[in-house]
């Protein structure tokens, strides 16, 4: 009763073995318009996608093909081609090199195909040893993905996923002859056991590349972001950045009852630099200024870079009396000592307007406004100096 299913094991690891090669077409053809820093990774990934279609064309020709290739070469062009998929993981995500352990399970996987392939011919042991170490191969895939990929994101699912799940399938493959010695006699033979191992082998490349593709273009849209946001010279945040910190700090300041202060910081002189030194020196001053103001700042403080040689600090939970304490810290530690330039030595100042958030503020840049003109009564007062807003005035404290 029923139809007969015709299943035939070469078939399916031929056609496996046309996806992969035509995935991994695409995969030349689509990495042509990824970044320059994902070569290294795609090379080796492409490797992967070629290897592995050799490795099952191999397989395949048993009967027409000497042991030596139907087997130990078969076998090596698989171990290469997962060997090949892990290197491609840790490139990407400049994981330490582990060549020698890609390199050992690859070798371990041509010796026991020569040896219990070709010297002592022993199908089950066979199976039950590269299964080991080609489901050691794709395991290694999975851990560094789960490693180094975002918690929630789709890329551990895609890739680490179907990394996983293979290596999953080549151990239980190996269990499988363990307990049962006798479940395949023949490498076509249609076993659940086979039968997952070329459908997961099949599977395989073509849901790893989506899922390579995945994260090679969710890293170059972080990397936009980021370039959205991040002053290119000073590595802190940009204008339009730091202005939607600040309205959030300011809601933030307002739903919890805290006070909110704004430093802004202007380097006296700079002008000067630029015409003394050089714009390269004036950018060296720049980036030496931001690690100076940094290194005063508390972990909650956010710098940002409102243009030219001008800063803003956001001081959350800060209080005037600190913010003003905290702009003199700042001021100080500027003017400890020169700024070194490969020009030579250059004494610094800072002027810095302080201002606190008030009742009437409805936009940030009211907040910001005042504390600039604070800063620029530094400057008018004759520079290196810490200005509070009068506006923002010291809080009402305990009588003393
Ligand atoms: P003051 O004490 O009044 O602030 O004097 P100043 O010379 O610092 O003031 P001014 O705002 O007139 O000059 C700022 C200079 O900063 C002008 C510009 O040449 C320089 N500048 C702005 N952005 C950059 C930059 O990205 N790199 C370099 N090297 N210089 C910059
Ligand atoms: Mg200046
Ligand atoms: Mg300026």
């Amino acid at each position: 009763m029923g139809t007969s299913w015709l299943f035939d094991i070469r078939s399916a690891l031929l056609v496996g073995a046309l996806l992969t090669l035509m995935i991994g077409m695409v995969l030349l053809v689509v990495g042509r318009s990824l970044a320059a820093e994902y070569r290294p990774s795609l090379f080796h990934w492409v490797a992967a996608t070629l290897l592995q279609p050799a490795g099952f064309v191999m397989l395949s020709l048993r009967d027409q093909l000497d042991p030596w290739i139907s087997t130990v070469l078969a076998n090596a062009c698989i171990a290469l081609a997962f060997a090949a998929y892990a290197r491609a993981v840790r490139l990407f995500y400049r994981a330490p090199s582990t060549r020698w352990l890609l390199s050992a399970l690859v070798l371990l996987s041509v010796m026991i195909s020569v040896y219990w392939g070709v010297v002592a011919p022993d199908l089950t042991l066979r199976l039950i040893a590269i299964s080991l170490t080609l489901g050691g191969l794709l395991g290694y895939s999975a851990w560094t993905v789960f490693r180094h990929a975002e918690r929630r994101g789709p890329i551990r699912l895609v890739t680490g996923g179907v990394f996983a799940l293979a290596a999953g399938i080549m151990f239980y493959r190996a269990g499988a002859l363990v307990i049962d010695p006798g479940l395949v006699t023949g490498v076509f033979q249609i076993t659940h056991v086979q039968l997952l191992t070329y459908a997961v082998g099949s599977v395989l490349p073509v849901i790893a590349t989506v899922g390579f593709l995945l994260m090679c273009t969710e890293r170059s849209q972080r990397e936009l972001e980021r370039a959205a946001r991040v002053d290119y010279l000073t590595d802190c945040y940009n204008r339009r950045a730091i202005e939607e910190q600040g309205a959030r700090a300011m809601a933030a300041a307002r739903r919890h009852g805290m006070p909110l202060a704004v430093l802004v910081i202007d380097i006296d002189h700079f002008k000067r630099i630029n015409d003394e030194l050089g714009h390269a020196a004036g950018d060296q001053a720049l980036v030496q200024s931001v690690a100076r103001i940094r290194a005063e700042m508390r972990t909650e403080d956010v710098l940002g870079r409102l243009g030219g040689e001008e800063f803003i600090v956001l001081m959350p939970n800060t209080d005037s009396a600190s913010a003003v304490s905290a702009g003199e810290r700042i001021r100080l530690g500027f003017a400890s000592r020169p700024l070194q330039l490969a020009e030579g030595r250059r004494a610094a100042t800072l002027s810095i307007g302080v201002a606190m958030l008030a009742p009437m503020d409805r936009h940030f840049s009211q907040l910001l406004q005042r504390a600039d003109r604070a800063m620029y009564a530094a400057k008018n007062a004759g520079r290196n100096l810490v200005m509070a807003d009068a506006m923002s005035g010291w809080e009402p404290g305990p009588p003393r």
